[in-house]
């Protein structure tokens, strides 16, 4: 295929536009995953936080249960205490006294019971409130983070438009059967898909060119591509060089 300087010339400048695209689009695709890291950590916090308040309930329904507790004891000893003096024979007696004595004892260790669970709501509380601090600090924190990021994108979305249309119009420039080549290289992944050659080496892969590679590169007549990784060569200074 024909080959000139200027075609050769907007190859080299549409692949420094495409770098830029790239750049961009670098740019943009960062900022999804930090804003979802930020939601992360404030939904952390937030199960943090709940955890703290059903903590609290849980205790609370606790005590609730051990108060009945208690009063169900100490409802049995009053009412076996009001059946003493009905019993008739000393063993009957003894025994129910003991029931009694048990009835209050148990009465005493659950009221305990619920001493150590009434300490734990006041340090669950506390917790509760330090968790509810560190919310409203982490969401007041990530939604000014949000906001930043949220600009960022927007503001990195506005640069890609601006610079895929400056690009459109430097491709326009380049023949079709140009724009197949380069396109199948950047389709493949190696981004760098037109590169110098110096010194008689690819100035990607640095293999080195065969003669007859190295004379069609100074003719400038046709496409020239690396042998090895495919990529476009051009001779930079062959470029450079102001046409007579
Ligand atoms: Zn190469």
């Amino acid at each position: 295929m024909a080959l000139t300087k200027e075609a050769l010339q907007a190859l080299v400048a549409l692949q420094q536009r495409d770098k830029f695209l790239d750049s961009i689009q670098k740019e943009i695709d960062a900022v999804p995953p930090r804003i979802a890291a930020l939601k992360a950590d404030l939904e952390g916090e937030k199960r943090h936080m709940d955890a703290a308040k059903a903590k609290i309930l849980e205790l609370e329904k606790k005590k609730k249960s051990k108060e009945l507790d208690v009063a169900a004891k100490e409802e049995a000893a009053r009412k076996h205490s009001s059946q003493l003096n009905e019993l008739k024979s000393n063993d009957a007696y003894k025994t129910m006294q003991a029931e009694i004595e048990a009835e209050k004892k148990a009465a005493g260790d659950i009221e305990t019971e619920i001493l150590q669970i009434m300490e734990d709501i006041d340090k669950a509380k506390q917790e509760e409130k330090a968790a509810v601090a560190e919310f409203k600090k982490t969401e007041e924190f990530s939604k000014k983070d949000l906001e930043k990021l949220e600009a960022e994108l927007s503001h990195a979305k506005g640069r890609f438009e601006t610079a895929k249309t400056e690009r459109d119009a430097v491709a326009a420039g380049v023949a079709a059967s140009e724009m197949k080549v380069y396109n199948h290289i950047r389709s493949r992944g190696k981004l760098d898909a037109v590169v110098p050659a110096v010194g008689g080496h690819c100035g990607s892969c640095q293999i080195t060119l065969t003669p007859g590679l190295s004379l069609e590169l100074a003719k400038l007549k046709s496409l020239v591509t690396c042998e090895s990784c495919q990529r476009i060569l051009y001779k930079p200074e062959a470029l450079a060089a102001t046409p007579a």
